[in-house]
């Protein structure tokens, strides 16, 4: 049984191919590319692809390239490489806001000959000004009743370039004392003498967001254009556009809440402005909410999806608690993905009664949970390393791991019993542990003498592989009093001295295990060498997310 996740457009599209008010679904994704994408977008693409595929419809990708100044083709090919990453595919339905420039430009020469738009000079402080506020009504503009003549003179002028930058702009006539400011005669063109990079210096004049998009929405035939809700009071615009210039089956803009998730930051600015001090390694910065970065962390696509779908698609804003998103890549690498022995912070053990030059295989299952992913050979041998937070010289009452002469399990080995504790002569410091096994409690044998409350994880001095694991906190920490969340400044912490079990020996960049208690793992795709591995933790095992 498939469970049902609110999301109201859903029903809204429903409703129109019930009414005929359309035949069919076509959506699209818009992205400007002037940064990476975040999870905010990863909500957007789930939800623009996953909307027509449920329908039987079909999506689009369009490039919104209609701001030269900020744009980028490095961000193209990184916008275009998340959302096949996702899972999602536009197949021959790729388009650039920039190549509709021509009839942009013809639909503007319509409307300035039906009296619908007009030449403006003021400058954009002057505009501002008559604007007006929500409380206010705006003033027209001393141009505003320009012949139909003069202002296809002096917009050819601005196309061809004989003005400078900011002297003269393109306004729609609608209404200046409208309650809605975006109907208040807003710019439909700029000037700005700027190479772009589809079109190159064929153009000085660019068009305005409002204005491009839902002309590209119609001229591609798209029936549901979806976005977020700082759109809704430009939605009257949209329809504006669509209707002077006398597109047939309109297209119909819906709106919903942006996604908003705990210690994350989804606001491109911000972002790049991390990336710009520094302050991160990249945009694909493990720590970063771009899809770029959460890859390199190790989520996977499925975890995404489950989390879009889980969060529901609604009208009222509300902040998703970052345990979510966490417990859904636990959820989606549970039983995927097979469980090894890590130490991160290694203390030395020598077993004293096990026989020097020995060593044994010991067979330990992949995953207890899913167990078709069968079993390994791990050694096990008379040194061995385990973690030093699991040994305490003087432990409290409850402390159920290794401590002077109590014993405990090794993970499918033995009870081993500590001896002795060897500390450095001059500085105090517990270096190794001498201990002794009881070769009778053999994981598997049945042995059920004595009890043991603890079992560690250890891995073989001489098999175990030397690596380096980077511990992850969050990039930003929530302001208890409500306010703006804070940078934090201790976000990322680098362990490299860890020892990991043979078995990990080939792993490659973006594989994924479980480190037993320590949490879930990826191979770092930008820093591991042919000598050295690199992991990245993904998230803990431990859930602060509650059903
Ligand atoms: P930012 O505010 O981070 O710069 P943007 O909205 O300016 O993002 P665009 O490239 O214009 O970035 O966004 C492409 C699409 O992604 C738009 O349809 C936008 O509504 C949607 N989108 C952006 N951020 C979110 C978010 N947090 N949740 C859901 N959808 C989003
Ligand atoms: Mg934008
Ligand atoms: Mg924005």
């Amino acid at each position: 049984m498939e469970m049902e996740f609110s999301n109201f457009i859903h029903d809204i599209i429903e409703k129109d191919l019930e009414e005929g008010v359309y035949d069919r679904v076509h959506t699209r994704f818009p992205p400007e590319p002037n940064g990476y994408l975040h999870i905010g977008h990863a909500k957007a693409i789930w939800l623009d692809f996953s909307t027509a595929e449920k329908y039987n419809g079909l999506c689009n990708l369009r490039f919104d390239d209609t701001n030269p100044t900020k744009e980028d083709i490095e961000y193209v090919e990184s916008i275009k490489e998340d959302v096949r990453w996702l899972g999602f595919d536009w197949e021959d339905r790729l388009y650039y806001a920039s190549s509709y420039f021509d009839q942009l430009y013809e639909f503007a020469i319509q409307l300035i000959k039906q009296g619908d738009a007009y030449v403006d000079d003021l400058s954009a402080d002057e505009i501002r000004e008559y604007r007006g506020t929500l409380t206010e009504p705006g003033k027209e503009s001393p141009y505003r009743n320009r012949s139909v003549e003069e202002n296809l003179d002096l917009f050819i002028r601005m196309k061809n370039g004989e003005f400078p930058d900011g002297s003269r702009v393109l306004r729609a006539k609608i209404d200046m004392s409208s309650p809605n400011l975006n109907m208040r005669d807003p710019v439909l063109y700029r000037i700005a003498h700027v190479p772009h990079h589809t079109t190159g210096d064929k153009w000085c004049i660019y068009p305005m967001y409002d204005y491009a998009h839902p002309i590209s929405d119609a001229l591609e035939g798209i029936t549901h254009s979806i976005c977020t809700l700082e759109f809704e009071d430009h939605r009257p615009l949209y329809n504006w556009v669509i209707e002077k210039i006398g597109f047939k089956n309109p297209p119909k803009q819906i709106e919903f809440a942006r996604l908003e998730v705990s210690n994350m930051v989804t606001s491109k600015r911000k972002l790049r402005q991390l990336v710009e001090e520094n302050f991160v390694d990249g945009w694909d910065d493990p720590r970063m909410p771009t899809i770029s970065g959460l890859r390199r962390r190790g989520y996977t696509p499925e975890a995404l999806k489950d989390f879009c779908l889980k969060t529901g698609v609604a009208k009222s804003k509300s902040i998703v608690d970052i345990a979510f998103l966490e417990h859904c890549i636990r959820e989606d690498l549970k039983l995927k993905e097979p469980r090894v022995m890590a130490v991160l912070n290694p203390l030395k053990v020598v077993i004293t009664n096990y026989p020097e030059g020995q060593i044994e295989m010991i067979d330990i299952e992949n995953n207890p949970e899913n167990p078709e992913m069968g079993t390994r050979k791990v050694p096990f041998s008379r040194v061995l390393y385990i973690e030093r937070d699991d040994f305490m010289e003087d432990p409290p009452k409850k402390f159920f791991r290794l401590s002077p002469g109590k014993e405990v399990r090794l993970k499918g080995a033995y009870f081993i019993k500590c001896e002795e504790v060897i500390k450095d002569e001059k500085t105090g410091e517990i270096i190794e542990l001498h201990c002794t096994y009881d070769p009778a409690t053999k994981s598997g044998s049945g042995f059920d003498g004595r009890k043991v409350k603890g079992t560690l994880h250890w891995v073989s001095a001489d098999h175990g592989i030397n690596a380096e694991v980077r511990l992850y906190d969050y990039l930003y920490i929530e302001d208890e009093a409500g306010g703006e969340p804070k940078l934090n400044p201790n976000s990322l912490e680098i362990l490299s001295n860890c020892i990991i079990e043979p078995s990990i020996a080939d792993a490659k960049p973006g594989d994924k295990f479980q480190f037993l208690r320590h949490g879930y793992f990826c191979v770092d795709t930008k820093y591991t060498t042919k000598e050295k591995l690199v992991f990245n933790r993904i998230v803990s095992l431990r859930s602060s997310w509650k059903n």
